[in-house]
């Protein structure tokens, strides 16, 4: 089973290309924002406690979503692997992944980071909001706080994994199709 990380700031595309990735390769794609969201839309308990974090741009907290992923990786037999799209954010994220993925024989494979352009990810988040009604792609100041946290809490990902040999970047600027082309002439790299 193969492990890829997708990763970028908010608006850099993860989740437009991890339906293209998933279906491709047969990988459970697994969005946290996706989760979260379904879980403030039920109205359950924790979507409540989510909320008001999510609506300010900040991270809901490492233990929630690992507990989320923890889940649905356990429940899984049929695909060929998993791409985590949103996930992880933070060190202490990472770092549990890579201890549920060593306690079932696997590790993380691959880190696929989108790179755009700041003005580029103002430009895409603001047409989402005003497609999708998300509150969080509305607000100047949110979006701009989303990305400052992804600059101070998520990004020094890059080097962790980095270090481990798995990182590797991709043009994000261009078309959806483009760019799918770019993610998967790597992704055929490590499978080969
Ligand atoms: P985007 O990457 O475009 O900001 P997401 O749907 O991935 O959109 O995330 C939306 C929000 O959900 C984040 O701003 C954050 O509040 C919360 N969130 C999603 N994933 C995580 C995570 N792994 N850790 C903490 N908070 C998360």
């Amino acid at each position: 089973m193969i492990n890829i990380l997708i990763f970028g700031p908010p608006g850099s595309g993860k989740g437009t290309q991890s339906e293209h990735i998933a279906k491709k390769y047969n990988l459970l794609h697994l969005s946290t924002g996706d989760m979260l969201r379904a879980e403030i839309g039920s109205g359950s308990e924790l979507g409540e406690k989510v909320k008001h974090i999510m609506a300010r741009g900040e991270l809901v907290p490492d233990e929630v979503v690992i507990a989320m992923i923890a889940a649905r990786i356990d429940a899984e037999k049929s695909r060929s692997g998993f791409l985590y799209d949103g996930f992880p954010r933070t060190v202490q994220q990472a770092a549990e992944l890579e201890k549920m993925l060593e306690g079932k024989g696997l590790k993380v494979n691959m880190m696929l980071a989108l790179d755009v352009s700041h003005d580029e990810l103002v430009k895409r988040l603001l047409g989402r909001g005003a497609i999708s009604g998300r509150s969080d792609d509305q607000d100047m100041s949110v979006i701009e706080n989303r990305i400052e946290v992804y600059r101070s809490k998520t990004e020094p990902l890059a080097d962790y994994f980095r270090k481990k040999g798995v990182y590797s970047p991709v043009d994000g600027m261009g078309t959806v199709e483009e760019i799918f082309i770019r993610i998967c002439t790597a992704i055929d790299k490590i499978n080969s």
